[in-house]
């Protein structure tokens, strides 16, 4: 009784006043600490039963399969496999199964298939233990093949079969083979079970069918925690992040606690869309209940305060972390580049060395970054050299792009070409993208024309590449080449993505699109504007136009300028936020130099703090400066 009611403390108090516990006493034991989580306590006590000289049962050994599947020990479950083969139960079917699931769980899976082959005998059981092992992972694809052949062998699927089978489609997004399983879940009259309901809601969701995983959801009996999770997930995968958050609270409401997984989704998506009040009520729920002690979740809230601009909170949550590890510690380099605090990036990698983490792919992609930002041309080609010699880590395309880019902010373009030589990869975008971006910073009109040419090979449909291009030629008062690429851009039937910047204000989002004149406020905004505009002319702002594409009269240029969406969510902010708190604008594109400028004299003016994200890095506009030292 005690052990079913969880309390391995009691049951084990219980079992030390038993004189001589029998087989089925030690047995009820090991499994109540398994699932108890006590794993390691469950190998110990198997090893003192066997001391004590009493002969393990099926039972015992079905349960210490379990046990060495939890621990994930490659030889202790070899072991097991021995000891069950020793005692003569290597025919039992129930044990071939346990083991089975054993391998499959510790990723052993050819020893899996291996004791299913050598079986005479099978059941369902044994089918769907098999199929765990294809629930994820890279044996993810084999999960169809063993589902259809279970059938074909006319064995009846049941709630674990299913279960397995649609995480399987799930990870693998195949939502084709996903609607057969549907309609033999349906034929099997389970399509009412809470568990393979839940299973088929995270298919749906996971694979962007958001209206059948709500109308599945409507349909479950039960909602559980796991059917309220797969659907937040399946928001927060879209990108729906405002739905995801009405779906958590609205859980909430239901009086169901969010478990880790959950908070750290619902964290990404404030993350994502720096919804940052949101984030902040997420943060002190995880703190209340106890779960900012996982990695997992700790991680989430850095990021979260990261990317919603607030990098001093994302500081002293990550050191407040109680444990860290190496995604934790690449989240908080993130953040510092993020937020072009090239140096802090360095420092935190070396203390990160120092704390004995290894770093991964993902750690050097912060570091080479820094460097390039910082411009730090030695120091990046010392890291880049670590890679392999010290850290064994074979350099990606990523790595190499940071590499052009360290090399080509510097101006070292002959350095640049015979890196890209010795690279022998010559058609990846992203080189040649990099390449692009450096020309343009340098003013390089002949390798930047060359790369465009690379880049318009390789996918003419990309319309920052036009806009690079015809940027560094108008740079260079090459008009008839700008009116060249405009064309190309027509002819080839580009569009330039629609920028947006959207503020929060009162805990909602108010987004704004250039020449947006739907607005309630857009009189005031305008207003507003023109006041900014005129008391930073007054402060000495001389508008750059000389970059824009459209070579149309410098009336209309400014005329233009003014309309940038960043500058009509700043106005709305100043108009809407009292009392003044920093001003925080997100934005999907770069924002141009010229509304850097702007920023950077308007925060001067208004004595106030101003960041802005945008697609690129976080710019805090400050006393008429900026952070990324106009290096972004
Ligand atoms: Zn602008
Ligand atoms: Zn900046």
């Amino acid at each position: 009784m005690y052990s079913k009611c969880g309390l391995a403390e009691d049951t084990l108090k219980v079992f030390k006043r038993i004189q001589e516990p029998n087989i089925v006493a030690w047995s009820a034991m090991i499994d109540c600490l398994d699932e108890q989580g006590q794993i390691q306590e469950a190998a110990e006590l198997f090893s003192l039963m066997r001391c004590k000289g009493v002969s393990p049962n099926q039972h015992t050994f079905a349960s210490i399969a379990g046990v060495a599947a939890n621990l994930g020990d490659r030889l202790y479950c070899e072991g097991v496999h021995a000891c069950i083969f020793k005692h003569g139960f290597e025919s039992e079917i129930i044990l071939s199964n346990a083991l089975i699931a054993m391998y499959m769980k510790i990723r052993s899976v050819q020893n899996g298939w291996r004791v299913f082959k050598e079986m005479s005998s099978w059941n369902s059981a044994s089918w769907n233990s098999l199929l765990s092992g294809s629930q994820n992972g890279k044996t993810c694809d084999r999960g169809p093949s063993i589902f259809h052949k279970m059938l074909a062998e006319g064995f009846k699927p049941d709630i674990c079969t299913f279960t397995s089978i649609l995480r399987s489609c799930s990870n693998l997004l195949n939502i084709k083979f996903g609607h057969q399983v549907h309609a033999h879940i349906i034929k099997n009259g389970l399509k009412d079970n809470n568990l393979v309901g839940t299973s088929l809601i995270d298919l749906y969701a996971k694979n962007g069918f958001l209206a059948d995983a709500e109308l599945l959801f409507t349909q479950l009996i039960e909602r559980d925690l796991f059917s309220w999770t797969a659907l937040i997930a399946g928001y927060a995968q879209s990108d729906c992040s405002e739905k995801t958050i009405k779906c958590f609270n609205h859980m909430q409401r239901q009086g169901v606690t969010p478990n880790n997984f959950t908070l750290a989704t619902c964290l990404s998506s404030c993350s994502n869309m720096a919804m940052l009040e949101n984030g902040q009520l997420l943060h002190s729920m995880a703190i209340k209940a106890g779960n900012s002690g996982d990695v997992f979740v700790s991680s989430s809230i850095v990021d979260m305060y990261a990317n919603c601009g607030c990098i001093e909170e994302a500081e002293a949550a990550f050191q407040g972390m109680v444990s860290t590890d190496t995604v934790s510690w690449n989240t908080m380099l993130f953040g510092y580049l993020q937020h072009r605090q090239g140096l802090k990036v360095l420092e935190n990698f070396r203390m990160m060395l120092d704390k004995g983490l290894e770093p991964d792919e993902v750690t050097f992609i912060a570091v080479l970054s820094a460097c390039s930002y910082m411009g730090f041309v030695n120091e990046g080609k010392e890291y880049f050299d670590s890679l392999t010699n010290v850290f064994g880590i074979v350099p990606t395309i990523k790595h190499c792009a940071c590499m052009i880019d360290i090399l080509g902010r510097a101006g070292k373009f002959n350095e640049v070409e015979s890196f890209i030589k010795d690279m022998k990869v010559t058609s990846n975008p992203l080189i040649w993208e990099t390449v692009l971006g450096t020309c343009r910073m340098n003013g390089n009109d002949k390798l930047g024309e060359s790369a465009a040419e690379k880049l318009f090979e390789l996918n003419p449909g990309i319309a920052s590449h036009y806009i690079l291009l015809a940027n560094i030629f108008a740079a260079k008062g090459r008009w008839e080449d700008v009116r060249r690429v405009r064309a190309l851009m027509t002819h080839c039937g580009v569009k330039k993505e629609p920028g947006c910047s959207w503020v929060m204000v009162n805990g909602q989002v108010h987004i704004f699109r250039s020449t947006d004149g739907f607005h309630p406020k857009h009189g005031e905004i305008y207003i507003k504007l023109k006041e900014l505009v005129e008391k930073s002319i007054l402060a000495g702002y001389v508008p750059k136009t000389d970059h824009i594409l459209n070579d149309v009269s410098d009336d209309e240029k400014l005329e233009q300028l003014f309309h940038h969406n960043e500058r009509l969510a700043l106005a709305f902010a100043l108009i809407s936020i009292n009392p003044v708190k920093t001003i925080r604008i997100f934005k999907n594109l770069h924002i141009c130099e010229v509304c850097h400028d702007f920023m950077k004299l308007v925060s001067g003016v208004i004595k106030q703090e101003i960041v802005v994200r945008d697609a690129n890095c976080f710019h805090h506009f400050k006393s008429g400066i900026c952070s990324c030292q106009d290096y972004c």
